[in-house]
């Protein structure tokens, strides 16, 4: 444990002398720190406790602490311990474990508080414990078991100084302000509607435009970088999942099949396979390699109705997926490759501040292939990564079950870590689906796979957009880009002109000649989050010479108004910025 869970958990044990303090009656079970904080779990029996309890246990903590100069371990015979919880069903649970390990038994105590504890504190509570929060109460079951009893999780935080605890209470304010759903319903990008099912997305209107344009962009780039796009079919024959051997290790993730023909059918939980048969579909020299395949496929996978989560989890996905064909000779430019262009996409979207993962194999989990393949294909990663300097952390049980990867985790403008793309180095499927070529010497060879989704899942991506801009996307992504608004109806013609000019130079823009205002018009596009308003009224139509007026007046989404701008610099203007992804 570092020093930061230590205060965590020191904070934890002040949480529940306060409660106790309180609510005498309670009974506190577990209590350990977590990443941004800690929690308590209590069982207060008949007493209902909501969030408007939590200052009130805050104030209680403040005072309880000043009487906390040190915290003393010491330890316990069970009858002693026993003795000390008798009245605490679940510490007297807990002893029971931890006599059945043959572990030791320690309690904690600071001023009169004593609790059941291993260990794991900061020396000088009185002095360290100043910067903390109780932030939200939930229930959780009791061991997590939901044949057990609900109880009541006291969430909290808690830092080493006054600027880290703020930065942090900030960054959870402006997170539920800048909500994918929430913004996702204001802005009508997507709906998941109960009819349809939970976790089936519809991309809405513009929605669609947001993901249409990073669609496109996809394509482009990679064709610039020697990709061939397919398109391939949603379901196919389970013997194609069974060659992959996600059939076997993959089933809890895959819907049931379905009988087609008298033959069993599967939705694709996973592309492997479909480009496999492309690889497969003529003889390869190994002058053809790398051959990379690549599709914006979608995929289908069951996840927990508890984990689903707007756009972040859906029980569909559209990976920008690929498979790279390569001989072993090229894996680790190849690697190299995909790294550039993942650093290409992530500087587009304006995301600095990022680090590999390098998913390894644990004991305990099942995989394919053998020791010596994944130590080459370990060995490859490690490899690239080190060639090209990039911060890398392992990270023990995070590989495939066919092969190591390297997850992409990217920081957020509120500075959240997130998972987006991954790159894996893949030697067991050729194997399984009898890949080949035919190298120098006219000997038969297996090609290297790397399976690579720089962004992952575009409804993941997107939904993570949505709130690393809070919304307020880009020019090149926005919706919609331009709002034109006549200040008053006697100015509709003219602005219908510019608006239609607008749309045949290919900007997503809209015509509010409706009765509002000007200044609800104004309201509704900078709700709308629409990057520029054109404003048309007396003064811009007195210059008219041409049909459409020289200059304009032009307010951003951010409030900056712009006035007496000629049209035609403006127009382009904003082109250069579409082109160079602002
Ligand atoms: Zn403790
Ligand atoms: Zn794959």
């Amino acid at each position: 444990m570092n020093n930061l869970d230590n205060l965590r958990h020191t904070t934890s044990h002040l949480l529940a002398a306060a409660v106790l303090k309180l609510y005498p009656k309670a009974k506190i079970t577990l209590g350990p720190p977590i990443e941004n904080g800690f929690y308590y779990d209590i069982d207060f029996e008949d007493v209902k406790i909501s969030d408007s309890d939590l200052p009130k246990i805050e104030e209680e903590m403040k005072k309880i602490i000043k009487s906390w100069e040190k915290i003393e371990g010491k330890e316990l015979k069970e009858n002693e311990a026993k003795k000390l919880f008798a009245d605490n069903p679940y510490k007297l649970e807990l002893i029971d474990e931890i006599v059945k390990r043959g572990e030791k038994i320690t309690i904690y105590q600071s001023g009169d508080f004593i609790d059941l504890c291993r260990g794991g504190h900061i020396e000088n509570p009185k002095k360290e414990i100043k910067y903390f929060k109780l932030l939200k109460i939930a229930g959780a079951y009791w061991r997590g078991d939901e044949k057990n009893k609900m109880l009541t999780r006291i969430y909290g935080t808690i830092f080493p100084t006054k600027e880290e605890l703020d930065k942090y209470l900030w960054q959870l304010e402006e997170a539920k302000k800048r909500d994918h759903k929430k913004i996702g319903k204001e802005l009508q990008l997507f709906l998941i509607p109960e009819e349809i099912g939970q976790g089936l997305l519809i991309w809405m209107p513009k929605g669609a435009t947001i993901r249409r344009e990073i669609e496109n962009l996809i394509i482009k780039e990679q064709t610039k970088r020697g990709y061939l796009h397919v398109y391939s079919p949603h379901i196919g024959k389970k013997s194609l999942w069974q060659t992959s051997g996600h059939w076997d290790l993959y089933r809890e993730k895959m819907y049931s099949p379905m009988i087609i023909d008298n033959e069993e059918y599967l939705i694709k939980p996973m592309n492997c396979p479909m480009h496999m048969m492309v690889y497969k579909s003529k003889p390869r020299s190994y002058r053809d390699l790398p051959i990379r395949i690549a599709e914006n496929a979608t995929v289908y996978r069951y996840e927990q109705t508890g984990e689903l989560s707007g756009m972040l989890r859906v029980r569909h996905i559209t990976q920008d997926d690929s498979h790279i064909f390569c001989r072993e000779d090229q894996v680790v430019d190849e690697f190299l490759a995909v790294f550039d262009y993942i650093k290409f996409l992530l500087k587009i979207f304006k995301i600095n501040d990022y680090y590999l993962r390098l998913g390894l194999r644990s004991k305990k989990e099942k995989y394919l292939g053998s020791d010596e393949i994944w130590n080459k294909a370990e060995e490859k990663i490690v490899q690239a990564v080190e060639k090209e300097g990039i911060n890398y952390l392992k990270s023990e049980g995070d590989a495939a079950f066919y092969g190591p990867k390297l997850d992409v985790v990217i920081k957020d403008s509120l500075g959240r870590n997130w998972q987006a793309g991954t790159i894996q180095v893949d030697f067991m499927l050729p194997e399984r689906f009898n890949l080949e070529y035919i190298d120098e010497n006219n000997q038969i060879k297996r090609p290297v796979v790397i399976h690579r989704a720089p962004l992952g899942s575009l409804e993941r991506f997107i939904g993570l957009l949505i709130e690393h801009y809070a919304g307020a996307f880009p020019l090149w992504l926005s919706p919609i880009q331009i709002a034109v608004l006549p200040v008053s109806d006697k100015f509709n013609l003219i602005t219908r002109k510019i608006y239609q000019y607008l749309k045949e130079k290919n900007f997503r823009t809209v015509h509010l000649d409706n009765n509002e205002t000007l200044s609800k018009k104004i309201r509704w596009a900078t709700l709308q989050k629409i990057p520029y308003m054109i404003i048309i009224g007396d003064k811009e139509v007195k210059e008219l010479k041409r049909e459409l007026p020289e200059k304009i007046s032009v307010r951003t989404r951010e409030g900056k108004d712009l006035r007496e701008i000629n049209f035609y610099e403006f127009i382009d203007s904003l082109k250069s910025q579409i082109e160079n992804f602002s």
